[in-house]
């Protein structure tokens, strides 16, 4: 049998955030062994090269320097030897975000993607890790938070943790500090939250609300054969949001105003938002983790792995993600309405919409999703949000022309059967053969419509088909983010077309929308605004003197450009009518109350 390889993880320097990687391979490869650190990490479609991150890197067998060559940006080949064989690594973490490693005096976190290198050609084999608490004085009271499976380490300690193979072993993220950890079971199946910061958070709500959460979702799909624990780790810092999933836990960032305070019974919009990015990460573990697009069977982690199908992937998590609230009773309909009508709000402000459709956005999310700059508003489109959207479209569509017979869940269920049991990966026109196949539907147009055109989606008529009446109106200020109606007086008039940010005590406009009054008036993004009428103007008072023109007013606007100062002659246009909400319909008869009562699970 195969001897494990054994990789080692010290976080020596933590004033420094300098973690030392040790893997020890027992049999290398007779012509050479070679080590790989990962270009990207599954769940964030960017190339971020990893292996920069290495300071120092060497080699050594039976106590002797092995000679070592580095091949590319992210690998190394030893010189052969037929002793075991050891790469040591010193490896510089200072990422703070759910994908990176980051290691300071009061905590260290990292992704196995981040530090621990593959051994090439041997991936398949089990990892042993042991994971090193630093020494005094770091490290007083930490406690160690992962989903990899112990191995001699005490629950919550430093020690021996071991994984079937790397890419399990890199599936596992690793907090370790002095956590407050709630445990609780769905379905028997244990899981806990590991939270990082000071929160003074009501642990017994959070975990019994958690837990309704997961059950939701659980009794949904099905818990998979080989989730046997689950882990939510989350950093809660001041401000922040967002997560990485992965197949027995998720990373998660979220500011900790978002987490329920003890003798607080109602859900804020602040704990909805926190609750929705749990759902979210949560339903992944069936939809991307488990079932995947072809493409990423097995993750090729060395380049850009292209799909059209992330649309499927996240779109239908963010779909699913806030249905699995309101399903659960934790949130009211009126509450999911209002996160739909902001989802819809989000779609229509974009105006990139028009130009790339959501498999566009998926293939190319690498380079653009993932790399948005000062163009991105008028260039591209969300494959979260409008995939979110189609998925409702879908949703409603299938449950209201098979008369109830078919509707999106059943189509996750068979797909969940066909591509998450059997790990085979989904074919990149796999989704949709099976909607028509399931529904016996001509779906080719609704796809060729929303999927890959870019088109207004058919909402109006199937949300009101569900008893759901779709409003619009104008917004009424940055702040707005729509989801609710609004009083008529305050509801700006007037359209600058363009996002302004407060940069280093400058207001800069940081994006300029196609056709907008701003882009007419010859504003180019990174101007810095400096007078409206020969006032002078920033990001809040911009927007309350905006309120006092009418459409066709003419303004002068003063930026600099660089160094220079220039005036630019502006004409006010309408504001546009860019802001949803959504209402239920006051009469609405049986068939249409069923149907709604059907899709909302009440
Ligand atoms: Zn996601």
């Amino acid at each position: 049998m195969a001897i494990p390889h054994q990789y080692r993880i010290a976080p020596t320097n933590p004033a420094a955030h300098i973690y030392e990687v040790t893997v020890t391979v027992a049999q290398p490869e007779s012509a050479g062994q070679e080590f790989a650190i990962p270009a990207w990490i599954p769940g964030s479609y960017m190339i971020r090269d990893y292996a920069r991150h290495v300071v120092a890197v060497r080699a050594e067998s039976d106590g002797r320097e092995v000679a070592l060559e580095k091949l590319d940006k992210s690998r190394w080949r030893a010189a052969a030897t037929d002793r075991a064989l050891t790469l040591i690594l010193e490896i510089f973490a200072h990422d703070e975000s759910v994908r990176g490693a980051h290691l300071d005096a009061t905590h260290g976190f990292f992704n196995g993607t981040c530090v621990f290198p593959a051994v090439v050609g041997q991936e398949s084999q089990r990892c042993d890790v042991e994971i090193v608490a630093p020494e005094s004085p770091y490290g007083k009271n930490w406690r160690v938070a992962t989903s990899m499976r112990r191995d001699g380490a005490a629950e919550y300690g430093f020690g021996r943790y071991t994984a079937a193979d790397y890419a399990e072993l890199i599936d596992h993220p690793v907090e370790c500090s002095a956590l407050s950890i709630g445990e609780f079971e769905v379905g028997g199946i244990p899981h806990a939250i590991a939270i990082r910061g000071k929160t003074r958070v009501d642990m017994a709500r959070l975990c019994r609300d958690l837990q309704v959460v997961c059950e939701q979702q659980v009794s949904f799909l099905g818990a998979p054969a080989d989730l046997d624990r689950y882990l939510f780790l989350l950093n809660a810092p001041g401000s922040g949001y967002g997560g990485l999933e992965h197949r027995w836990s998720s990373a998660l960032v979220c500011g900790r105003e978002n987490l329920p305070a003890r003798r607080d019974d109602a859900v804020s919009n602040e704990y909805r938002t926190f609750l929705g990015l749990v759902s979210h990460e949560y339903f992944h573990l069936w939809n991307v983790k488990r079932m995947k697009p072809a493409a990423f069977t097995p993750y090729d982690l060395t380049q850009e792995t292209h799909t059209g199908l992330l649309w499927v992937f996240e779109g239908i998590t963010s779909y699913y993600d806030d249905l699995a609230l309101v399903r659960s009773g934790m949130i009211s309909t009126e509450s999911y309405l209002e996160l739909l009508g902001q989802t819809v709000t989000r779609v229509l402000r974009g105006a990139g919409r028009r130009r790339q459709s959501v498999q566009e956005s998926s293939f190319d999310a690498w380079t653009k999703f993932y790399k948005q700059d000062a163009n991105a508003p008028n260039a591209i489109v969300s494959y979260y949000a409008k995939g979110a959207l189609i998925a409702l479209c879908l949703d409603l569509k299938l449950r209201t022309e098979t008369t109830g017979s078919v509707s999106l869940d059943d189509v996750m269920h068979a797909a969940w059967q066909r591509w998450g049991e059997s790990g085979e990966g989904m074919p990149e026109d796999g989704f949709e053969k099976l909607c028509i196949e399931m529904s016996g539907l001509d779906l080719q147009d609704f796809f060729n419509a929303t999927v890959r055109g870019t088109g207004e989606l058919p909402l109006d008529a199937l949300l009101k088909s569900h008893g759901v009446d779709v409003e619009l109106r104008r917004s009424a200020g940055a702040e707005d983010k729509g989801g609710k109606s609004a009083e008529d007086g305050t509801l700006v008039p007037v359209w600058l077309g363009a996002n302004l940010a407060a940069r280093n005590g400058k207001t800069i406009f940081v994006s300029v929308d196609n056709n907008g009054s701003a882009e007419r008036a010859g504003v180019s993004p990174g101007d810095e605004l400096v007078a409206l009428d020969g006032l002078r103007v920033d990001t809040d008072t911009c927007e309350k003197r905006s309120r006092r023109y009418r459409p066709q007013d003419k303004s002068t606007l003063t930026v600099f450009r660089g160094d220079e100062l220039i005036e630019l002659h502006l004409k006010w246009q309408e504001a546009p009518v860019d802001t949803c909400y959504l209402v239920s319909a006051d009469e609405t008869d049986d068939e249409v109350a069923a149907r709604r009562s059907a899709w909302l699970g009440q």
